[in-house]
């Protein structure tokens, strides 16, 4: 059975800490090197609902894509919701690592994994790491479509292949343009939006699009008559999970170490129920 620090010995070599951004806050933070791991947990968020399944499933160690503390802080107490998640996970003997813009950055990462569960072929990174000689790793990724799809062809794929949020899909734009090429970003994708503009394709898949940037983009149609697809955040970054979890079976099957590897289905998307608008009622319209 290896040890955590072996363990995470090798998930340093899918995602290398160093191509985390500056503000990020990734690497272990709960666990003791010397400890035995043998049930690994993947999820993105490290909430207590996921410790506890984590508690559960008999878990050594939980991998998570986002940090639980992203700032400093002056107390673990268990009074506090991220201080009782660290004391479930010491009290459980349970490491905490985080794999956060290292991962979207590492080829393959989030963005390979979101555009792999619509089917999409991930031709290039929308914004290449320029430490990368190979031009492979980076930020988002653009994509081809095998057939051209309708706009609202794509999203419906998305809605259908990505874990189920009471979001669902927005479209910001025709609906019914064709789609040949999409930028596609895990997680939130508003500072990528020059960058799509930039790539030229059809279409931009992410999550946590906000009003103005949506609207200054979609307005401007002289330049980019591209749509905009908005997803919930927790569901474009899933993927991820499954796919850095065949990761570590892999790593795990060459180092003859026999882990047991799990991906979370808990929905942590913080959105819980939708209301959609009457048809016909409109700002000032009689009822
Ligand atoms: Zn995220």
């Amino acid at each position: 059975m290896p040890r955590l620090s072996e363990v995470i010995a090798a998930l340093e070599t899918l995602w290398p800490a160093e191509w985390a951004e500056s503000w990020d806050a990734v690497g272990t933070v709960v666990g003791d090197p010397d400890q035995e791991v043998a049930r690994v947990l993947f999820a993105v968020d490290p909430v207590q609902e996921i410790v506890d399944e984590a508690v559960k499933l008999g878990a050594d160690l939980l991998v998570t894509h986002h940090p639980l503390y992203l700032r400093g802080t002056t107390t673990v107490a268990a009074s506090t919701f991220k201080g009782r998640v660290v004391h479930t996970l010491i009290k459980n003997d349970i490491a905490l690592h985080v794999a956060h813009t290292n991962a979207d950055r590492a080829d393959p990462g989030v963005s390979d994994a979101l555009a792999g569960a619509l089917d999409l072929r991930v031709v290039r990174p929308l914004v290449p790491d320029p430490t990368d000689p190979e031009g492979r790793r980076g930020l988002g990724r653009v994509c081809e479509l095998d057939h051209p799809l309708t706009v609202r062809e794509l999203a419906a794929r998305a809605a259908e292949r990505l874990p189920a949020t009471t979001q669902g899909i927005r479209i910001a734009g025709d609906p019914e343009a064709q789609v040949r090429t999409v930028a596609v970003s895990g997680g939130s994708g508003d500072s990528l939006l020059d960058d799509v503009r930039a790539a030229g394709v059809d279409a931009f898949l992410t999550a946590d699009l906000r009003h103005h940037p949506a609207s200054e983009f979609t307005a401007d149609r002289a330049h980019s008559p591209l749509a905009l697809l908005d997803a919930a955040h927790w569901a474009t970054e899933w993927p991820w999970c499954e796919l850095a979890a065949a990761q570590l079976d892999e790593i795990s099957d060459r180092h003859g170490w026999d882990l047991r590897v799990h991906v979370s289905k808990t929905v942590t998307d913080p959105w819980t129920a939708h209301a959609a608008s009457a048809p016909t009622q409109t700002p000032g319209a009689p009822n």
